[in-house]
C-alpha cells in the first residue's frame, strides 16, 4: 500500500465545540501523521476558492458562509492509504447516515455542520495540501 498525504480540515462547528484533539487522537490511532498543521479564518475568497467545484450546487453559498464562521484547523495526514482512511474515519458526509463511532457521527450535528474536510482522491488531495501550504510548511516524518 502506498504511503499518501491527505488534506484535512476541522470545520468550525468541531473547533467551537473543542474536539481539536479528540479528532487529532484519531488520526494518531489509525496510524495517521500530522505532517503540517495551521489554524485559520478562512476569507470569503479563500472558501470559495477550496470550495470552487461546488460552486453550481445549491448550498454552495450556506457552504462558504460555514466555512468562514470562525476558525478552523488545517493540517496534512500522512500514513498508509492515507487518503481512503481518512475518509473511514471521518464518516458519511451526512453524519445521521455516518456510521457509529466515525468522527461525523460523534461530532457533526448536520450536512452543513459535518465537522470534517478530507480530500477524496489523490488528485484532488495535491491541489487542495498546496491551496493551503508551501512545500517547506509539509514536514517529512
Ligand atoms: N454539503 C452541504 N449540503 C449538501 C452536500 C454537501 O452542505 O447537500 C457540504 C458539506 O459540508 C460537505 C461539503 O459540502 O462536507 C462538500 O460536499 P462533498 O459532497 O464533497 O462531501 P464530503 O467530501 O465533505 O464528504
Amino acid at each position: 500500500m502506498a504511503i499518501e498525504r491527505t488534506l484535512s480540515i476541522i470545520k468550525p462547528d468541531a473547533v467551537a465545540k473543542n474536539v481539536i484533539g479528540q479528532i487529532y487522537s484519531r488520526f494518531e490511532a489509525a496510524g495517521l501523521k500530522v505532517v503540517a498543521a495551521r489554524m485559520a479564518h478562512l476569507s470569503r475568497a479563500e472558501a470559495e476558492g477550496f470550495y470552487a467545484v461546488h460552486k453550481a450546487r445549491p448550498f454552495f453559498k450556506d457552504l462558504v458562509d460555514f466555512m468562514i464562521s470562525g476558525p478552523v484547523m488545517i493540517q496534512v495526514l500522512e500514513g498508509e492509504n492515507a487518503i481512503a482512511k481518512n475518509r473511514e474515519l471521518m464518516g458519511a458526509t451526512n453524519p445521521k447516515e455516518a456510521a457509529a463511532g466515525t468522527i461525523r457521527a460523534d461530532f457533526a450535528d448536520s450536512i452543513d455542520a459535518n465537522a470534517v474536510h478530507g480530500s477524496d482522491a489523490p488528485e484532488t488531495a495535491a491541489v487542495e495540501i498546496a491551496y493551503f501550504f508551501r512545500s517547506s510548511q509539509v514536514f517529512a516524518r
